[in-house]
């Protein structure tokens, strides 16, 4: 099946006519050609935004009038939903039960930000003159939205819904391995009555499509989610123009396991590492562990891992699907390689599974030197090292001895502890005993080489709205 890129409300081919297919990294089984626009549809996507932008029937429409429309797209993703998780889970390759729960969020992040955009407004502020101050907000104009593969739906709705709930217009750039779950979205978008070029989709290869949108000069904002040194790349092309730019971007982060913790649930923590295989910029890529129970909670999460069933992305049973793809595969075996060579030990997996697919054993290191470099960069795969620390404050200087601060968790039953731990660890994010720390109602984004601005939450919406002040005299 061909699918082609979405430009004012209907399916329109890419200039150039070139099509790719994309594939399931599972099996390799061909899921649709896809349309791969460049340069050329990135200027027709956002020509039709701000054609939509300007005739003012989205952004004049009250915000309830659009809420109206964000939750019928709300009921209608849920109405679909299983056949999203399905083609999400094949495309990506991610567990079954894991895309239900993502295409979940995406519904209700839709619902999230209908709700509140009816009530989100100025203020009135008391000035030293004569008169009124006022604030107003206001939409931002075409936003270009580039979203990764690895939560291809949930992160696209995480910055479509508050973008469009506030009247903005949007042009979206899908990774190009996984457009499928976007494209099908701007198609019940507009079922529900969504105007033709409010939401359009251009999918394509980062540095033609993507880039071509990141310096557009009629894109007033960019939201990128991806790695670090492409956000820092969008975040140059963005420069000229001095658009509104949110960096969503790596990470590193650390799981603070002290001896006083809940062993049990601390030791069996190994979603937090392994959800997704690892291809979370979230993921607990670090665990430290204090000294006193190093040995036990090692074991305990070398057992967890070894329990974790892999299998076939639609199979209910499976936890850890396939990589994104095979090239991806090896550069993640090629970060073990290297973790064995530079001295620490490989206690678990670490291996690619034989067969079809691009299936990875998760592998847990023990005796990791903080300098080493499984334990300084992205893997983004199943890959963890575990570390010993003897204090809180070498607990905390550790969790911090990397270029990012995204999320992390701490595991203690000693409150005072885990406030302190909480202040000291430099992310944008933290959760103390549990390994999950994204909520749509909570602000989400990174500090240091994280990135900049936050996602999600009410925060998300100072990112797609501009705050006017305007001055009655009363003289
Ligand atoms: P990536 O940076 O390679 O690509 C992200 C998106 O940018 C894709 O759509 C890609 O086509 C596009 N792109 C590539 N080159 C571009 C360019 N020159 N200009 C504009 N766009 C370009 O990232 P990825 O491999 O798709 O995703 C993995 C990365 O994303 C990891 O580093 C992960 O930590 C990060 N990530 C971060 C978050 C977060 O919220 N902080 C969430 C998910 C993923």
């Amino acid at each position: 099946m061909d699918r082609l890129l979405w430009i004012d409300g209907k399916p329109v081919p890419a200039r150039s006519g070139r099509l790719a297919p994309v594939l399931s990294p599972a099996n390799g089984e061909t899921l649709a050609q896809v349309a791969q626009g460049g340069p050329e549809d990135v200027g027709a996507a956002v020509a039709a935004a701000k054609r939509a932008w300007e005739s003012g029937e989205w952004r004049r429409a009250t915000a309830m009038d659009r809420a109206k429309v964000l939750l019928r797209l709300a009921e209608r993703i849920r109405a679909e939903a299983e056949e999203l998780a399905a083609l999400e889970s094949r495309n990506v390759g991610k567990p079954i039960q894991e895309a239900r729960g993502e295409i979940g969020m995406g519904a209700d992040c839709f619902q999230y930000y209908a709700g509140l955009v009816p009530a989100f407004g100025g203020s009135t502020v008391p000035v030293g003159a004569p008169g009124t101050g006022l604030t107003f907000r206001e939409p931002v104009g075409v936003c270009g939205l580039i979203v990764p593969w690895n939560f291809p739906f949930a992160i696209t709705t995480w910055k479509v819904a508050p973008a469009l709930a506030l009247g903005n217009s949007v042009v979206l750039k899908p990774a190009s391995a996984t457009p499928l779950t976007a494209l099908r979205l701007a198609e019940l978008a507009s079922e529900v009555g969504l105007p033709p070029g409010v939401l359009n989709v251009v999918p394509g290869p980062g540095g033609a499509a993507g880039s071509a949108l990141a310096r557009h000069p009629d894109v007033r904002k960019v939201a990128f989610t991806g790695s670090t040194e492409v956000g820092s790349e969008v975040l140059r092309l963005a420069a000229d123009d001095v658009k509104r730019v949110s960096l969503e971007l790596g990470g590193k982060s650390a799981s603070l396991i002290f001896a006083d913790a809940d062993l049990d649930k601390a030791g069996a923590s190994v979603s937090g590492s392994f959800g997704n295989a690892g291809q979370d910029c979230c993921a607990r890529s670090r665990v430290l562990v204090e000294r006193a129970v190093y040995d036990e909670v090692v074991e305990r999460f070398v057992e967890h891992t070894r329990a974790l069933r892999i299998g076939e992305p639609l199979d209910e049973a499976t936890q850890i699907g396939s990589l994104i793809s095979s090239e991806h595969r090896d550069k993640v075996d090629g970060y073990v390689r290297r973790g064995v060579e530079q001295g620490a030990k490989l206690c678990t997996g670490g291996r690619a599974r034989a067969g079809a697919g691009s299936f990875y054993e998760p592998a847990v290191f023990r005796d990791v030197d903080p300098a080493m470099t499984i334990a300084q960069e992205e893997i983004f795969g199943p890959v963890v090292a575990i570390l010993p620390f003897d204090t809180e404050e070498e607990a905390i200087r550790l969790a911090n001895a990397t270029v990012y601060g995204l999320s992390g968790s701490l595991w203690t039953r000693d409150v005072a502890r885990a406030l302190r731990v909480v202040r000291g660890v430099e992310t944008g994010v933290i959760s103390v005993n549990t390994g999950w720390s994204v909520h749509l109602e909570m602000p989400f984004g990174g500090v240091k080489r994280s990135g900049v601005g936050r996602e999600l939450g009410p925060a998300a919406l100072d990112h797609y709205s501009e705050l006017k002040s305007v001055f009655i005299s009363e003289d």
